[in-house]
């Protein structure tokens, strides 16, 4: 139960931030992943590839209030990107609601990563609540190897959610590309000329071998350089776009004037600069995408501590942070899956549909 001593679901005002929290490496806290829902209507094939899955409890998931009581907390301690995830968000009812709270927070950046089988629907009212930019999740522009990947006849679906998305008027619209040798590689030119036609910046992403990927393989893996020679040899040289900074992915622009991204992780990670943190939907904080175990803040939130506590929490968990989660991976002496399927099934939260990618 929902218990009012934590106050403020519609602040206009964020809450004063303290000296923004920085973790063990100096690396401060600044934004922030929340996963809506755990359920998905695509079963990616190096995401959730299993019959099963093991849900969380529906009393479980937190209210928008309750998110938007854990974002003052958090914005206390220096975050001001939020970036909507799950799951498929866009399967969370009303979630303009939410981004119209978190609107009234004064954030610099709110934005969704979606699959987008629901976006043509929605884009407007997202856009209209406050929601700045999208991240259309799209692996394939062939209907059948589509269908292949996600288990799903969806690609007009998809198609259509980002041209509506294009015309609601985001400030940016991107697209991830998850890189599989053998099985999307030869798109990844088709991939960026369809950005251009629409008005997205497309990002490639090493397939990385995250909590859920139960079928990864090394062999399988698409790297940053391979990605770079095959569009350079169709393109024409590409030119690297200032540092990364925060941000997980490398720009580069290419001789006609498009830019592209590439997030290496799997090769060669950017821990070093990592300023990302996740809240699953049932309130659980993860400092790293790869950390076997998260912070539960639903308890004390639900058990009613002051905000001042809550925000308290978080300053002393960024604090204590030491994950450099793929950066470890690269130094395994074997490296495969990270969980078997049976690992996953006990604790859901290690599955990245849960965590939020
Ligand atoms: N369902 C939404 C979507 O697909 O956009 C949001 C959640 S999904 C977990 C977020 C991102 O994680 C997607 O862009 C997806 O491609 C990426 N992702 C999932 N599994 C991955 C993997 N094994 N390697 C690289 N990226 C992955
Ligand atoms: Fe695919 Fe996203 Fe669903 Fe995972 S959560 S299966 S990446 S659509
Ligand atoms: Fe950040 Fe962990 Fe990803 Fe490294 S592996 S970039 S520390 S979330």
């Amino acid at each position: 139960m929902f218990c009012s001593l934590v106050t403020a679901p519609s602040p206009t005002v964020p809450a004063a931030v303290r000296e923004a929290a920085a973790d063990v490496y100096g690396r401060p806290l600044q934004s922030l992943r929340i996963s809506v829902i755990d359920r998905c209507d695509l079963r990616c094939a190096y995401c959730m590839p299993e019959e099963d899955y093991a849900w969380l409890p529906k009393a479980d998931i937190l209210t928008f209030d309750e998110i938007l009581v854990l974002v003052d907390a958090f914005a206390a301690n220096g975050v001001r990107r939020i970036r909507l995830t799950g799951g498929e968000p866009l399967l969370r009812a009303r979630l303009p609601d939410l981004i119209a709270g978190l609107d009234e927070r004064g954030l610099d950046d709110i934005a969704l990563t979606t699959n987008a089988t629901q976006l043509a629907r929605h884009a407007r009212a997202l856009r209209e609540a406050g929601l700045r930019r999208v991240t259309v999740s799209l692996d394939s522009l062939k209907p059948a190897r589509f269908e292949t990947l996600t288990r799903r006849a969806a690609i007009d679906d998809v198609i259509a959610g980002i041209e509506a998305s294009a015309e609601a008027g985001f400030e940016s619209l991107k697209i991830n590309t998850v890189v599989m040798r053998d099985f999307n590689d030869d798109e990844i030119v088709d991939l960026v000329a369809f950005g251009r036609s629409v008005g997205a910046e497309v990002r490639f992403i090493e397939y990385m071998d995250v909590g859920g990927a139960t079928l990864w393989q090394p062999e399988r893996v698409y790297s940053r350089e391979e990605i770079l020679e095959r569009l350079q040899g169709h393109y024409g040289p590409a030119s690297a776009e200032g540092g990364r900074g925060n941000a997980p992915a490398e720009s580069f622009r290419l001789p006609s004037g498009e830019r592209f991204g590439i997030i290496s992780s799997t090769t060669s990670p950017f821990c070093g600069s990592c300023d990302r943190s996740r809240l699953t939907a049932d309130g659980l904080w993860y400092l790293c995408l790869y950390a076997r175990d998260g912070i539960d803040l639903r308890e004390p939130l639900r058990r009613g501590i002051p905000a001042e506590e809550l925000s308290q929490r978080i300053a002393e968990g960024w604090s204590r942070r030491r994950d450099r989660g793929a950066e470890e991976r690269v130094r395994a002496p074997v490296r495969g899956a990270l969980y078997q399927i049976d690992e996953l099934r006990q604790d859901p939260h290690r599955e990245m549909h849960t965590r939020g990618g």
